[in-house]
């Protein structure tokens, strides 16, 4: 339901929480974040308020400079702490945040237990990640590319992945997602009130695209991978 994303010097975890915050007025039945601790990322996640989560890590917020962090709206499986975002492939080196529903999961589920993939939630969005897995062979961008040609249906996907913790990729189907522009880092957010306090240059993504994020660059393409030219959109209300 709700997505934040971070990269940049600063500690994620404070902004994953104040975005998230931002974008509870849609609801949600749980919430989860993950950070990259500079050698692997690290998955925290609860159902219930944002508060839950908060307090679940208050002692030891999970360190790094790279994070993604969602809200989740349950459509497959019901709340509980293991169906909510992010979801990882078996390794955990593959880390996918989701707004939408992906139609055909149930076919891949089934290929890919057939391959040996253990499935631990009930959700949808869970073989996004264990495709990751299934597909990388040491190029992330060209993997989720091979990813988003097999899944159907509506999302807002963000990926992680330990092996290229530099960037974080995201695209967009039927569901919003926008990236706020700043110096030396970058800010993803499924809607700006969760970003306007930190910029206000953004990217809006369309449905068909995917952005690859670093903390000094935006690249924006199609899914097959030819350069789209964006135009900054700046926003001058406030939230
Ligand atoms: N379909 C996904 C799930 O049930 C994503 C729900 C959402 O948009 O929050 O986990």
């Amino acid at each position: 339901c709700g997505i934040v994303g971070y990269i940049g010097p600063k500690q994620a975890a404070p902004f994953l929480f104040e975005g998230l915050s931002k974008l509870e007025y849609r609801g949600y039945d749980s919430a989860g974040i993950a950070v990259f601790d500079g050698n692997r990322i690290n998955v925290e996640k609860s159902v219930g308020r944002l508060n839950a989560l908060e307090k679940k890590v208050e002692k030891a917020l999970p360190v790094g400079q790279v994070g993604i962090g969602h809200t989740r709206w349950a459509t497959h499986g019901r709340p509980s702490d293991v169906n909510s975002h992010p979801h990882t492939d078996c390794s955990g080196r593959f880390v996918v945040v989701h707004n939408g529903i992906i139609e055909n999961y149930l076919h891949i589920k089934e290929k890919l237990v057939a391959k040996g993939h253990v499935f631990t939630s009930e959700t949808d969005t869970e073989v996004v990640a264990h495709l990751l897995e299934e597909y990388y062979q040491g190029n992330f961008e060209e993997t989720v590319k091979k990813v988003l040609s097999e899944i159907e249906g509506s999302y807002a996907l963000v990926f992680l992945c330990e092996q290229e913790p530099d960037k974080i990729i995201c695209s967009k189907q039927d569901n919003p997602l926008v990236i706020g522009l700043g110096e030396g880092e970058n800010y993803i957010a499924s809607d700006i009130p969760a970003i306007i306090n930190h910029t206000r240059k953004t990217y809006i993504l369309s449905d068909g695209e995917m952005a690859i994020v670093t903390k000094d660059s935006v690249w924006v393409m199609n899914r097959q991978g030819v350069p789209v030219s964006k135009k900054v959109f700046e926003v001058h209300w406030d939230a």
